[in-house]
């Protein structure tokens, strides 16, 4: 056998350590300490690990004992049969994996049930001759604890069965579990009492079930859907009775007949194909729940061929649960990058051992900012959380101390660029740390990155390879290169054919047409993005209007709809740096105008040249008229006034001090008009 490196031996022995820590949280205080997707993959990290070095099994390791002890505030009571767990697949391909093992061990094709896997607790009843005995959690799975006045609390568990001639004895497992609108009342009420809130619903039903007083039980409203028989081998039920279950499916409908619930979302399936189906519907459906479900269980049909396969002591080899992806998983950092973005703003990126997450593999995910990393305490070698919902961009979200290599040392932001190598500046008000170099080819590259964009100049062919090259050749040093590019100097380029660079060369000079506001926008001025650009664009015709305003009467900015002190700002700093000024004047060179150009007026003017038949909505103070004059001029003029804006408006005339409509009418993009455009109009 390999001797196990000093690396595994250690990874094993703190693996084993904060499991059973985190089990105990788990378990028996219903706080966890780690989210249950963390669990899982550090769960089967120590599995794959103890298997490859046997000999560091011990016998405290959490793989060698299920679920939790009983607490000591109940009795505990044996179970007649022991209660396992399960089996887990990750994804569809170890689902098809589980299928391949056991269709390998038995010759005949056995249908499979999916069941849906409540994310609840498991309970075993105990009923006796008709009667329920005695319920208890699953505890260790060999002993619970004795939980029957809490049990009897729950409506959907019968007291007494629906059979005429019930058995001498019969167990029934299933999920006690708390449906999410009580849940979130449940925490609403431990919040107003100061108490410590639930993480979820599944520590929310432990702990309901383990409450000493009934009553609190009762008051929380438990649910239980029963999937799992127990019969003596040698009753039979007679004649009038349903028949004995031969399978997991009948099984479920035995179970219906004897009064309990059993959860409708049910299927009998002919093959492994029809599961993964399933599997996938549900991965979806299960928001629309109305309790929590955290995977698909799928279960052999046939009884015979389940005993034929048999169990491992942990869990039975014919059922899998097949677990929704996680939205948070645990990794290693490789190391820390350092990005700098077009603004000089550094962001730390962590770059992990890839790790699958809400379907996609993920290994790289932002810090944020230098505070991000103090607040982590983040070291080398560190095992990371990582979390990524649907679309949201990947973001560390915790460090598992308990689990930090011996030799290891904290990160921290660096002090000079990582680019240009120039010391970086902490900014006083915000958690940015820049670097405020403006030849730093990082900020450069991510100003030019910006300038090409759909939203701002539109140069289509512009990709982030060629504008590395654009810059380590030094072929352009500031945006105002990018329009001195000719056949010769692209062409050069990798990646460049003779006509590519041609469309390239168009592409660059088709922006120059580009309005007035995209050019603001394409500037890259921080919090400039385009809808303000577009804002002031409307007020202020070109650069040197806005810049002599921001000089002379910067009130007049701050009276445009959504711009605040911030973006003034902001503003302000940009047009009084000198570099920034200059790039204006190297561009005009070029041929871009920074101004409104009169097609793009006379365009804008041509959509409000008529005002019959035309929606108007009047917002804000008019200075000339009232409001009622501007409607009867309307009218007169054969438009309607309306008061509300909606997508059927042809547009709005704003005043001073405009409110919600003007907010309306930006997002549904209808036109906007000052006073005097609509005297233009109506004299028109
Ligand atoms: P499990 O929850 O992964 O699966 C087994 C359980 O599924 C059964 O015991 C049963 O209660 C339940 N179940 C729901 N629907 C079912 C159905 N239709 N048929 C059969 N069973 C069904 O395993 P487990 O052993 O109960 O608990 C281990 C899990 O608990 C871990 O996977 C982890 O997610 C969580 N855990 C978390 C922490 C933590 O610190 N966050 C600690 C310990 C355990």
């Amino acid at each position: 056998m390999p001797t196990p490196s000093r690396n595994q031996a250690d990874r094993i022995s703190e693996l084993r350590n904060l499991l059973n820590k985190a089990n105990h949280a788990y378990y028996i205080l219903d706080t966890p300490l780690i989210e249950d997707a963390v669990f899982d993959r550090l769960y089967r990290e120590l599995l794959e690990l103890e298997k490859q070095n046997p000999s560091l099994i011990t016998l405290d390791s959490p793989s060698q004992r299920l679920g939790g002890r009983p607490s000591k505030g109940f009795q505990s009571v044996k179970h007649r049969i022991p209660l396992q767990s399960l089996d887990n697949a990750f994804n569809i391909t170890e689902l098809n994996d589980w299928y391949s093992r056991i269709d390998k061990l038995h010759a005949n094709n056995s249908q499979l049930v999916c069941e849906l896997k409540i994310d609840g607790n498991a309970v075993a009843l105990s009923y006796i001759n008709g009667f329920l005995q005695t319920g208890a959690t699953r505890g260790d799975g060999t002993e619970g604890e004795e939980i029957t006045p809490n049990v009897k609390t729950i409506a959907s568990i019968p007291l007494s069965l629906h059979l005429k001639n019930p058995p001498p004895w019969l167990e029934v497992r299933g999920e006690a579990f708390i449906p999410n609108s009580t849940f979130q009342q449940i925490n609403a009420l431990r919040l107003k009492e100061g108490k410590q809130i639930f993480a979820n619903p599944r520590n929310a039903c432990s702990g309901t079930l383990r409450q000493l007083d009934p009553r609190v039980v009762a008051a929380r409203r438990l649910d239980f859907f029963a999937y799992t028989i127990h019969l003596p081998e040698d009753w039979e039920p007679e004649e009038t009775e349903p028949s004995k279950p031969k399978g997991q499916w009948e099984a479920l409908q035995w179970l219906k007949t004897a009064g309990f619930k059993v959860n409708p979302n049910t299927q009998l399936m002919n093959d492994i194909k029809a599961v993964t189906a399933f599997c996938s519907e549900w991965e979806s459906n299960r928001h629309n729940m109305p309790y929590a479900t955290d995977g698909v269980v799928v279960k052999i049909e046939n009884f015979k061929i389940q005993n034929y396969v048999g169990t491992t002591n942990k869990a039975p080899r014919w059922a899998i649960a097949l677990k929704y992806p996680a939205e948070e998983a645990p990794t290693i950092l490789k190391k820390l990058t350092f990005q700098v973005g077009r603004t000089g703003a550094i962001t730390p990126v962590a770059e992990f051992k890839p790790i699958s997450l809400a379907g996609t593999l993920v290994s790289r995910a932002t810090l944020h900012n230098a505070k991000r990393i103090a607040d982590l305490d983040i070291h080398s070698g560190d095992t990371i959380v990582i979390r990524k919902a649907g679309e949201i961009i990947p973001e560390v979200v915790r460090v598992i101390k308990d689990l930090r290599p011996e030799e290891t040392n904290k990160l921290f932001l660096p002090e000079n660029c990582p680019e240009c190598n120039s010391k970086l500046i902490q900014e006083a008000t915000e958690a940015i740390t820049k670097c405020t170099n403006h030849h730093c080819p990082a900020i450069l590259r991510g100003a030019l990155r910006h300038w090409v964009s759909k939203g701002a100049m539109n140069i289509d062919g512009f990709g982030s390879k060629l504008i590395e090259q654009l810059v380590k050749k030094n072929l352009v040093k500031s945006i105002a290169d990018l329009y001195k590019l000719n056949k010769k100097s692209i062409t050069n380029l990798e990646r460049m054919g003779e006509k590519s660079g041609e469309k390239l060369l168009i592409a660059i000079k088709n922006s120059k047409n580009q309005p007035w506001h995209k050019q603001l926008y394409a500037l890259g001025i921080l919090h400039i993005g385009e809808a303000n650009a577009k804002a002031i664009a409307k007020v202020f015709p070109s650069a040197s209007k806005l810049d002599f305003s921001l000089k002379n009467s910067p009130e007049s900015i701050s009276k445009i709809f959504g711009i605040g002190e911030e973006i003034l700002d902001s503003l302000q700093n940009w047009f009084n740096t000198a570099s920034n000024q200059q790039l204006i004047i190297n561009l005009q060179k070029e041929g871009i105008s920074f101004a409104s150009n009169q097609q793009e007026d006379s365009l804008e003017i041509n959509q409000v040249t008529r005002i019959s038949g035309d929606m108007i909505v009047i917002t804000g103070t008019l200075e000339s008229l009232s409001r009622e004059q501007a409607k009867d001029m309307i009218e007169s003029a054969g438009g309607k006034v309306t008061n509300s804006v909606s997508s059927k408006t042809t547009f709005l005339v704003a005043g001073k001090k405009s409110g919600s409509k003007y907010k309306k009418a930006q997002e549904l993009g209808v036109k906007i008009i000052n006073e005097k455009e609509l005297m233009n109009l109506l004299k028109s």
